[in-house]
């Protein structure tokens, strides 16, 4: 699905919603979900009141909390809690993916694997209707591996000096 048909989609979602409910439709709802949907991958609410801000729509901490806690409830956005931050995610059509987490520096990164969506998909779950799934892999990112060596590295020489110096 082209990413302007996923937010057609999203915004009829919202709107039937909206429209089943009663509720007002406002713009800043629709704008914020555009939005959210411009952002690719995880993002922060700074990140997200950034972006709309940059399109001269300014919204309160509370009006964005509260669409997003509605986004939630309709599916079309997930919230992470990775290590010491909470990140969002548009999550219609977004494919399923796995979370690598760094515990070191906290990094999130997607991947996909074939393997595992296959696994899930074959897997029975009991009296239940499985509509996707998350999946987080914690581990250390290569650039911290790498600088965990160059400071192990470093205390090792600092060693080696010491003896050499007492020789
Ligand atoms: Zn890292
Ligand atoms: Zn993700």
């Amino acid at each position: 699905m082209s990413k302007e048909n996923v937010k057609k989609k999203v915004r009829e979602i919202l709107n039937s919603y909206l429209e089943i409910n009663n509720h007002r439709k406002t713009t800043e709802r629709f704008a914020i979900l555009d939005a959210v949907y411009d952002l690719t991958g995880h993002f922060t609410l700074d990140e997200l009141e950034k972006l709309l801000e940059s399109q001269n729509f300014r919204v309160s901490r509370a009006t964005l909390y509260n669409a997003m806690k509605l986004f939630i409830e309709l599916r079309l956005v997930v919230r992470h809690r990775f290590i010491g931050q909470t990140k969002y995610e548009a999550c219609y059509a977004n494919g399923d993916h796995i979370h690598q987490i760094c515990t070191v520096c906290g990094t999130v990164t997607g991947i996909y694997s074939e393997e595992i969506l296959h696994a899930i998909e074959e897997t029975k779950c009991k009296r239940f209707r499985k509509d996707g799934f998350s999946l987080y892999i914690y581990g250390v990112c290569s650039s911290c591996q790498a600088s965990i060596s160059r400071q192990r590295n470093k205390l090792k020489q600092q060693k080696q000096n010491k003896t050499d110096e007492n020789r």
